[in-house]
């Protein structure tokens, strides 16, 4: 918590729910833009098992949280706990920002509603680094089929992008998100090294929504050190933590262009920061925050 935050019975709380949800970055964010607002706010850090998302929402709401963000595992299972859900966040299948509304008239009618602010930060990051989809980008290899890999791919098509290779362990998962997303667009395949090293061949992006890599097996990548990554590629690692990972090294020593994960956590970051105060977001103060945490 940082040192000029004090908390009080007015104090309106959010949070991440996660599992693991040790490695989130969000609740150092999200606390240090509510300072730098002079917001009587606080995000905390909760640890939800995969079996108990509908009763921690639920649990949110009755100790008078103001919402919640949904990381890894459960942006799918948050879906079903919600009374609305924006249309992008039905499209995609998926839900990364919780917002619970109170009725003036009745304290006790709560609304839970549910958004999915991942695929505008992707683009955002993208767009960072000049990556333009439908413009300059227009093959992209996605590695993962979970919630995060539903925003990407749906924002992807959105942008117009052409073609999407999707690898994925759970083959099943990635022919269904292949289905209800881009069924003429996605190709679902099974990840293996070999197939994936195949695919980036004719692909001007790498996309990895795994959480490979991640802190604490940081010494993971999804890409093999016998071959080197071809150099005219660009590599957009979601993993943040840490921000230049075993991929993205690899990616730096083959001299193509590495993206990581920091500019789409601060932007996916700032639309909920939006969605429960009604504010705009201190951006440069969230990107610093980050980064000092990680440093
Ligand atoms: P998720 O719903 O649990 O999905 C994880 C996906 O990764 C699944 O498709 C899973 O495959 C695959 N996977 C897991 N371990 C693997 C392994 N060892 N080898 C190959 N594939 C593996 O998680 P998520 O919410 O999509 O999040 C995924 C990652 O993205 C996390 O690291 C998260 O922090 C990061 N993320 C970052 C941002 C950002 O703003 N930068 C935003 C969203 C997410 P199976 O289906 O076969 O199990």
């Amino acid at each position: 918590m940082p040192e000029s935050m004090s908390l009080s019975g007015r104090t309106q709380m959010v949070g991440v729910m996660g599992w693991p949800v040790e490695h989130s970055l969000s609740p150092q964010m999200h606390n240090a833009a509510f300072a730098t607002l002079n917001m009587d706010w606080c995000y905390v850090p909760l640890h939800v098992y995969p079996d108990q998302v509908t009763t921690a929402v639920r649990g949110l709401a009755a100790l008078g949280f103001r919402g919640a963000n949904a990381t890894i595992p459960h942006k799918q299972a948050l879906l079903s706990c919600l009374d609305w859900i924006d249309p992008p966040a039905q499209a995609i299948g998926a839900a990364n920002t919780l917002v619970i509304e109170r009725s003036i008239e009745d304290q006790d009618s709560v609304r839970l509603s549910g958004y999915n602010t991942d695929s505008v930060g992707m683009l955002s990051a993208l767009h960072a680094h000049n990556l333009i989809p439908g413009q300059n980008i227009h093959r992209v290899v996605v590695a993962g089929a979970g919630g995060a890999a539903r925003a990407v791919v749906w924002g992807l098509i959105e942008a117009g992008v052409t073609e999407i290779v999707l690898l994925n362990r759970d083959l099943p998962r990635a022919q269904t998100l292949a289905a209800e997303l881009a069924p003429t667009l996605c190709r679902p395949l099974s990840f293996s090294t070999d197939a994936l090293v195949e695919s980036v061949r004719s692909a001007d992006l790498l996309i990895n929504t795994t959480p490979v890599g991640m802190w604490p097996h940081c010494e993971n990548s999804i890409w093999p050190d016998s071959t080197p990554l071809p150099s005219n590629l660009a590599v957009f690692d979601l993993v943040y933590n840490p921000l230049e990972t075993r991929l993205l090294a690899q990616t730096r020593q083959a001299g193509a262009l590495p993206v990581d994960g920091l500019e789409m956590l601060v932007h996916q970051g700032a639309l909920s920061f939006k969605l429960w105060t009604g504010q705009d977001a201190p951006l440069d103060v969230m990107r610093s925050a980050c980064l000092q945490s990680l440093r």
